[in-house]
């Protein structure tokens, strides 16, 4: 199971915080490692804790930085913090499991073709869109889900 080597998806996390202008530094190739590492998302929180010898304003301003450069996702949820997850493909979507917070990604043309005909009622000119879907994920709803 952790034997691969090649398959998994290139995503250059330090490329986006380069085109913000930010020079790569140790904590912030910390901050970066993490969130590469992770498969499931997280919090700021989560990485603060994952991160000690980072500098909570670092983790933050980090984050926010892959948000705003389209590298990672931000998620609300329903009672909580806000949480992260890598971008793994462009214009998607998100199903949030709101009892186990699982995150999807999902891209529709339905969905895409919704809001292009929204645009014509709309005044003004859209120039982006996100959407999120609260769900009961199914290993919740089939109770094979220990957590919370
Ligand atoms: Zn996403
Ligand atoms: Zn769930
Ligand atoms: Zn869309």
């Amino acid at each position: 199971m952790t034997s691969g080597t090649s398959n998994t998806i290139e995503i250059d996390l330090f490329t986006a915080l380069e085109d913000k202008g930010l020079r790569k530094t140790s904590a912030r190739s910390a901050v970066l490692t993490r969130i590469e590492s992770a498969n499931d998302a997280f919090t700021a929180e989560q990485l603060c804790r994952d991160l000690p010898e980072v500098g909570r304003a670092t983790v933050y301003r980090t984050i926010r930085h892959l948000v705003d450069a389209g590298a990672l996702c931000k998620l609300p949820i329903l009672d909580g913090a806000p949480m992260y997850s890598i971008a793994r493909i462009e214009h998607h979507h998100h199903t949030i499991c709101s009892k186990c917070g699982a995150i999807g990604e999902f891209r529709h043309s339905t969905v895409e073709r919704v809001m292009r005909s929204l645009g014509k009622e709309i005044d003004g000119e859209i120039v982006g869109h996100r959407m999120e879907i609260f769900i009961i994920c199914k290993r919740c709803l089939s109770g094979t889900n220990d957590g919370g």
